[in-house]
């Protein structure tokens, strides 16, 4: 008999922007491969939210929405079906059980599903599709929308027992990596941290649900952290796919802008790209820090005041109420007026990283932020603020050589803002600025590698480049299981 060639793709990305984002963008990847078919399974919701971008013209990936549960049995409001859109961050955990709740959902529909899928492709914070693919007999691919460099730090960590005893603030060597990375235990992810046990539980469910996986999807690519890849693969015999930048795939620039009508800024991107043109080609920070990080306003007040003194055109995106008021009453909008462009909401993050009169990205670290800069050619300016964006930071500024940091010294906790006093300062701020904005051989030297970087990102997306290749291999070796799987049982 004939061997099977035709596969159904079954992704399934975790509810928040900076998961969902790259896994729709890797379904209209795998869309455009032949005999591919694809499903997104997400929620209502969300499925008005993207569907921007599914409907771009190209081979179609439909969406299976599956009910969200209701607010009685999650203790969510209405609606509320994105991580992002949470009334406050202390709702998380109910918000991670309420998305456990969508397997039986989507167990019930399995067999109605047609072609039957071939294949799992699931964000790594949800273990139960490792079940749900043993059940169906799917091999299932992890999505990590994270660099190979933090897969390794990750692991290493966890396997050794450099932690052990250390206090919060102590420095200490990531072991086993190619390079010399040093951090306190206060700068890495909540797993690492002992008081913070459901969280920990979460992960470790990932973790071994990961470990059933057939290999592992990275939103990467392997110029990018060459080393760091082989390592990995090393570690996991191999199915290890870098298959990104994912956000290069489409016209991002519109999609993203348009995917986001549920979160409209103030104001649109033509306006700000009206604003951007009158300013000097590359004299303008752009300061954003993603769309899940509460910052405590004391510290947005410091970020403000830095990019005042740093003299820079600036546009910065906020969205915490309290910065609001200071910025109203201590006169900074008013002050900053000639140079300051203030985005309330969501900001066209995309299409204002490619604008030529944007000079320096000033990033919490989130990895799809780091992409972006790195895609646009954008040295950076880094303040990581929680989970991996610390690992982050020592790539972009270590590493890659592209960055510097603005001095953060600990994640800082969800619902902990009110311990937390001003760590950061406006002083901070605009040295890390003014030494990524300078003109020196310093400054010249790190936008010269960013810009390269730029391009090599490009490359690698092109026929032929790495990125494509890999996703390829990726697509060869699911054919491959499922045809001994049938012939070879
Ligand atoms: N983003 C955007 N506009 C905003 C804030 C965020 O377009 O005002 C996008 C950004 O381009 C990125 C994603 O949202 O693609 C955020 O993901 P990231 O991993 O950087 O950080 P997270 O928000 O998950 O912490």
């Amino acid at each position: 008999s004939k061997p099977i060639n035709n596969l159904h793709f079954l992704l399934i990305p975790y509810l928040a922007p900076g998961h969902t984002i790259p896994i729709i963008h890797m379904a209209k990847l795998l869309a455009h491969q032949p005999q591919v078919t694809v499903t997104v399974v997400t929620t209502p919701v969300n499925a008005l939210r993207y569907r921007p971008i599914l409907d771009k013209p190209g081979p179609s990936v439909q969406f299976l929405e599956l009910p969200f549960p209701a607010t009685e049995a999650t203790g969510l409001p209405e609606g509320c079906e994105s991580l992002d859109t949470l009334p406050t961050p202390d709702l998380a955990l109910n918000f991670a059980a309420a998305v456990d709740m969508l397997q039986s959902e989507l167990e019930r529909c399995f067999e109605t599903l047609s072609p039957p899928p071939s294949c799992i492709v699931s964000d790594k914070y949800l273990a139960w599709t490792a079940d749900t693919a043993d059940k169906y007999r799917l091999p299932r691919i992890v999505f990590d929308g994270m660099s190979c460099f933090k897969q390794l730090c990750d692991h290493n960590l966890y396997a050794s027992k450099v932690l052990d005893g250390l206090r919060d603030s102590e420095m200490f060597v990531v072991p086993g990596l190619p390079d010399r990375i040093e951090l306190t235990r206060s700068q890495l992810p909540v797993e690492f941290n002992p008081s913070s046990r459901t969280t920990g539980e979460r992960l470790e469910r990932a973790r071994e649900a990961a470990s059933r996986s057939f290999g592992i999807v990275i939103n990467s690519f392997e110029e990018l952290e060459q080393e760091y890849v082989n390592e990995y693969k090393k570690l996991k015999g191999g199915k290890v796919w870098c298959i990104g930048p994912l956000s290069l795939y489409t016209d991002i620039d519109q999609d993203n802008d348009k995917a986001q009508r549920g979160k409209i800024g103030s104001i649109s991107e033509q306006e700000c790209m009206k604003w951007l043109d009158l300013r000097e080609r590359g004299s303008v920070v752009y300061a954003c820090l993603g769309s899940v990080s509460r910052v405590n306003p004391k510290q947005l007040i410091e970020l403000g005041l830095g990019l005042e003194a740093s003299g820079h055109p600036f546009v910065w995106v906020i969205r915490a109420e309290e910065v609001e008021r200071w910025i109203l009453e201590s006169g900074f909008e008013e002050r900053v007026k000639d140079r300051g462009l203030l985005i309330r909401g969501w900001a066209p993050q995309v299409s204002i990283l490619s604008h030529p009169s944007i000079g320096g990205f000033l990033t919490h670290c989130g990895w799809n932020s780091i992409l972006e800069g790195v895609c646009s050619g954008m040295p950076m300016i880094t303040w990581p603020q929680f989970a991996e964006q610390f690992l982050n930071e020592k790539l972009v500024v270590q590493v890659l050589g592209t960055g510097v940091a603005v001095g953060a010294q600990s994640v800082v906790h969800w619902g902990e803002e009110e311990k937390f006093g001003v760590k950061v300062k406006s002083e901070d701020v605009k040295m890390a600025i003014l030494k990524v904005m300078d003109s020196g051989i310093e400054g010249i030297e790190r936008r010269k590698k960013a810009k390269e970087l730029g391009k090599i990102a490009n490359r690698a997306i092109d026929e032929g480049g790495s990125s494509h290749m890999n996703l390829k291999l990726m697509i060869q070796q699911i054919r491959d299981i499922m045809n001994l799987n049938v012939f070879g049982g």
